[in-house]
């Protein structure tokens, strides 16, 4: 046991003071958050507060619960009480919502402390988090790059050691693309496995809240605090929380192992040395990841081609690296296509600002944060929008409102729903031969501030991610070594819908075999090799 696991069994037990633990993670983020911009705000006297309130409730000999004394970051779209929640935008700064999200109220009511609202690109657009109108926060591994995002800072605060456990919400990746920058575990579970109610809403069909963890013992821990139905969202699934927690020690042994072909794709070369090296690659005359007509009966040729251009070569090792190892562990390793995964980025592109254009429309100076005076209502919307929204907000509101827009609707949202509808089938023909699916989580480690300024290469980071927030699917993030100059890298786990234990099993039978990640440069924090104090 390490990690948050480790502090909740020490308070509940009397061995640890939840004071105690809160005053060490708000050191280290005083010491250091001025150089990673983790957080927005730091929720210092009201976790004090709450600590206090725990250790009172084991003085008197209750249980104070499963996350007892575990200091707690909340991504800033995530609904918190008289506690600022910004969206990371201009429009929100100072809007103080009057309820919590059910997940917030479900980790407290656990015995877990916030300690923080942590940095997002605005409204939780980007993968960078240089989005933020409050500024980028910085990975932990290297002050010169970016944690991903939009949940960079709910990342970065893990990796740093600012708190053992954070929540993010991941629409096209948001929670895994960062857990994988920064060399921690992310999960997206399946879309209404948990409550959205109180998450400010960016892309209502694919917005999903999950956790991040420095393992994935805690990250199952937390899952099952936040999983479960909530009659306030009508998208929640009335199904029951399974016991995450003992899926880990299950073994791969006999589970079936897919990698998908189309994102397992490097360079030629990349290819050739592979099959020199032995270990799990395509038999001879497989065409995976080469496009072509597919089983499916459609060409993704252009497609697969420019999939291809996007992968680091050391990311897709990495990616057969955990195959092998999972084949070691006594798993079926084999490949599978599915197709529709290349046309993912498209259709995403169209139905999240199409989405985003509608649900964004609240803000517009009468309810909620900014208000700049116009001479008219109509002027006094304009200016306010004009002046809340950054530049990529505003880029996404257009681009959704002409896909939606009469005499192109056809063309662009209602070809994307059908590309959906595709992703759908082909992940379930997928499912029938597999238990779980395997691609990297990002086909690039850490950039550089600035380096994806262009749109289409910062929106290629999400290529591997993407599908599953098509299908509605699970899926996960686990660091399995390093790639270009040392820095972590993620193998995505996805699995089929309320398949989170099967895919919690694969991720820790992964974890057990991954090799070990250099601590971040931040003297003195924890990485995620979980060494809390
Ligand atoms: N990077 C994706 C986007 O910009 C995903 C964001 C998210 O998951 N919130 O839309």
């Amino acid at each position: 046991m390490k990690g948050a696991s480790l502090i909740a069994h020490d308070v509940r037990t009397g061995a640890r003071r939840a004071t105690d633990v809160l005053q060490d993670f708000l050191s280290r983020v005083e010491a250091h958050d001025g150089d990673v911009h983790a957080f927005n705000t730091v929720t210092a006297e009201q976790a004090r507060a709450a600590a206090a309130a725990i250790d009172a409730a084991v003085d008197e000999g209750r249980d104070p619960g499963l996350l007892a004394g575990v200091p707690v970051a909340f991504k800033d779209n995530l609904c918190t009480r008289g506690v600022a929640t910004t969206c990371s935008s201009r429009m929100l700064e100072g809007w103080q919502p009057p309820y919590d999200a059910t997940v917030v109220q479900a980790m407290t009511a656990a015995g877990a402390v916030m300690i923080g609202k942590t940095n997002l690109d605005e409204f939780a657009m980007g993968s960078s988090t240089e989005h933020s109108a409050f500024g980028p926060t910085r990975n932990p591994y290297d002050l010169t790059r970016v944690p991903g995002g939009s949940s960079g800072g709910s990342a970065a605060a893990v990796a740093a050691g600012f708190a053992p456990l954070a929540l993010g919400s991941d629409t096209g990746g948001s929670i895994r693309q960062p857990a994988s920058l920064c060399g921690i575990v992310g999960i997206k579970p399946t879309y209404g496995r948990v409550s959205r109610y109180g998450l400010v809403a960016f892309a209502s069909s694919f917005d999903q809240i999950g956790p991040f963890a420095t393992d994935v013992a805690d990250a199952a821990l937390a899952l099952g605090v936040i999983s479960g139905h909530d009659p306030a969202d009508s998208t929640s699934i009335p199904a029951a929380v399974p016991d995450y927690t003992s899926a880990l020690d299950r073994g791969v042994e006999g589970l079936r192992v897919g990698i998908v072909s189309e994102l397992a794709v490097a360079s030629a070369e990349g290819q050739a040395a592979r099959a020199r090296s032995g270990g799990c690659h395509p038999a001879a005359g497989t065409s995976w990841g080469d496009g072509g007509n597919t089983p499916s009966g459609y060409d993704i040729s252009a497609e697969a081609a420019w999939l291809r251009d996007g992968f680091d070569p050391e990311v897709v090792e990495r990616l057969y690296g955990a195959a092998d190892a999972l084949a070691a562990a006594g798993a079926t390793v084999d490949h599978v296509s599915v197709p529709a995964v290349a046309y993912g980025l498209t259709a995403y592109y169209l139905i999240a600002p199409a989405e985003a254009s509608s649900n964004l429309a609240r803000y517009d100076g009468t309810r909620y944060g900014l208000r700049v005076e116009g001479a008219d209502v109509t002027e006094m919307n304009r200016l306010t929008r004009r002046a809340g929204f950054g530049d990529e907000v505003k880029a996404r509101i257009m681009l959704g409102t002409f896909a939606l827009s009469a005499g192109y609707y056809d063309a662009y949202y209602g070809k994307a729903q059908r590309v959906r509808m595709l992703t759908r089938r082909d992940f379930d023909a997928a499912y029938a031969d597999f238990d779980v699916l395997l691609s990297p989580t990002s086909p690039c480690v850490a950039f550089r501030f600035g380096e994806r300024a262009d749109p289409m290469t910062m929106y290629r980071c999400d290529t591997c991610t993407i599908p599953s927030n098509l299908s509605g699917d699970p899926a996960m993030s686990v660091p399995f070594g390093t790639g270009a100059e040392g820095l972590p890298v993620g193998v995505q786990v996805m699995a089929p819908a309320l398949g989170e234990e099967t895919m919690l099993t694969v991720a820790a039978a992964l974890e057990r075999a991954a090799p070990p990640l250099s601590k971040p440069l931040l003297a003195g924090v924890a990485g995620s090799t979980g060494a809390q104090t």
